[in-house]
């Protein structure tokens, strides 16, 4: 669309407000809003002032001043706000006007032009699967205590250890633990909130492959998303991340896309399918394991190879890492298998059709920023096509299931956030090519989730401390 399109498009549909988009550093959506009088077509390239110093991460105090610049192709009506045209945007300086190496989608859109001009491939496409719980909207002191733990502080409630069944008001129809997965109604209590979740996305163009109950017994939803290439497919994420959550609000409930709020269930992930194509042609399929080409498996190589430092983008937070744990369908080793879901690398099975080969990283959940998440996996990627990087051999068997021992060999995914940002800190050349990831942007990300998860979390007396040291 054109800027031209998007004011006929706001006369069209009586917009009077403009919501102006763009996601923070550490991957939250940020917003404010103008009357849709002062958009003109020169707002699509002068862009609005700023304060950046109040965003995590972004400038310091006395260079604060920064521009959202709005991308016509972003827009959509807002199915909550009245009269709302909901626009995303590029940060630019305003001095310089040059396109802020911070701001995520600007890496985004580095990272998609350094696909462009190895030659290697123009586009790469990500499916997402996007896990979450679906939670009642209560007060801790409403829902039932499952007997975890259950601690109250003198400063309020936060020590309460597990939701228990939040929406499980039906005690006929129960689900079973680790049942969750495609009961039908009345036991699948979600699925008319997932369907209006569904009709809001399609109406605001996010294409929806499919919605089901998850695994998780306390309420967990997945909503699979049409495969897009990179910077599409995180713009839409973000948009389907604020209708999945406004639908559930305005129905009383609360939606978390924390990767593990559940001790002792499964957690949310957001599986990715990744394929790269080049003039309109898909270049995974082939002869080779699993029917993909040379190309993809070393692209797997060097996922796999990296896997520890972008897991540092791909799983960003302290609770990313308690999904990551046997037993609960995520993955824990890094290696690869053709059907195989115990896998941080699975290729789905697909006879027919040539284009949809593809290959399923399971690791990454959506705690992350996807503008950055999705940018590290491109140049993982990208490396391991460039040096030829091995995948090593498949694993066709269910790792839970092996014997002591049989993967003592095998690198493993980090077991905690720092882990993580060690890695990264040691592991990132391959993140600098193109000027895609600056150092700077590195560097910030590890002061800040050190600062901001490692340490809030390892400096706090946790809950769970209380039960296992409180008598001793
Ligand atoms: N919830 C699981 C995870 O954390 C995946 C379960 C599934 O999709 N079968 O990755
Ligand atoms: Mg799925
Ligand atoms: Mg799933
Ligand atoms: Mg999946």
């Amino acid at each position: 669309m054109t800027p031209r399109e998007i004011l006929a498009l706001c006369r069209e549909h009586q917009v009077r407000a403009i919501d102006l988009r763009f996601m923070d550093f550490p991957g939250t959506l940020k917003h404010f809003t103008i009357p849709v009088q002062v958009l003109t077509e020169k707002s699509f390239e002068e862009g609005f002032d700023f304060d950046a110093s109040s965003m995590y991460g972004w400038q310091a105090i006395n260079e604060s001043d920064m521009l959202v610049v709005p991308q016509p192709e972003t827009a959509f009506v807002d199915p909550f706000l009245p009269h709302t045209l909901c626009l995303s945007c590029n940060i630019q300086d305003p001095i310089t006007r040059v396109d802020y190496a911070k701001d995520p989608r600007n890496v985004a859109r580095k990272a998609d032009a350094y696909l462009k001009s190895t030659g290697i491939a123009d586009e790469i496409r990500f499916g997402l699967e996007p896990e979450f719980f679906i939670f009642d909207n209560v007060r801790f002191d409403q829902t039932i205590n499952q007997g975890y733990y259950h601690l109250e502080s003198a400063e309020g409630e936060w020590a309460r250890g597990k939701f228990s069944e939040g929406p499980q008001s039906n005690a006929g129809y129960q689900i079973r633990k680790g049942e969750g997965y495609f009961p039908v109604p009345p036991g699948d209590i979600l699925h008319s909130l997932r369907n209006d979740m569904m009709m809001a996305l399609t109406e605001c163009g996010i294409e929806i492959e499919a919605h089901h109950h998850e695994v998780a017994t306390g309420g967990q939803a997945e909503i699979d998303l049409a495969h897009k290439p990179l910077l599409q497919a995180a713009d839409l994420l973000l948009r389907f991340k604020y209708i999945v959550k406004n639908v559930a609000s305005r129905a009383g409930k609360t939606v978390t896309f924390m990767p593990k709020p559940l001790w002792g269930d499964n957690g949310s992930g957001l599986h990715m399918h990744l394929s790269l194509w080049k003039d309109g042609e898909t270049l995974f399929a082939d002869s080779g394991y699993g029917g993909l080409s040379e190309l993809a498996l070393h692209a797997m190589g060097g996922i796999l190879h990296h896997a520890p430092a972008i897991m540092a983008f791909c799983c960003p937070t302290t609770n990313s890492y308690k999904r990551l744990v046997p037993g609960f369908d995520a993955p824990i080793n890094l290696t690869y298998s053709f059907r195989n879901r115990s896998a941080a690398i699975r290729i789905p099975v697909h006879t027919s059709n040539r284009n949809s080969k593809r290959f399923e990283l399971r690791f990454p959940d959506s705690s992350s920023n996807p503008y950055l998440a999705m940018s590290a996996i491109v140049m993982a990627a990208l490396d391991g096509i460039q040096n030829k990087i091995d995948p090593g051999p498949p694993l066709d068997k269910d790792i839970y299931d092996l014997e002591p021992g049989e993967l003592d060999n095998s690198p493993k995914t980090p077991v905690s956030l720092d882990k993580a940002l060690d890695a990264l800190r040691a592991d990132h050349d391959f993140l600098l090519r193109g000027d895609v990831f600056t150092e700077d942007v590195i560097d910030t990300w590890i002061w800040y989730k050190t600062e901001r998860d490692v340490k809030a979390l390892r400096e706090r007396p946790h809950p769970c401390e209380f039960l296992m040291y409180y008598d001793i």
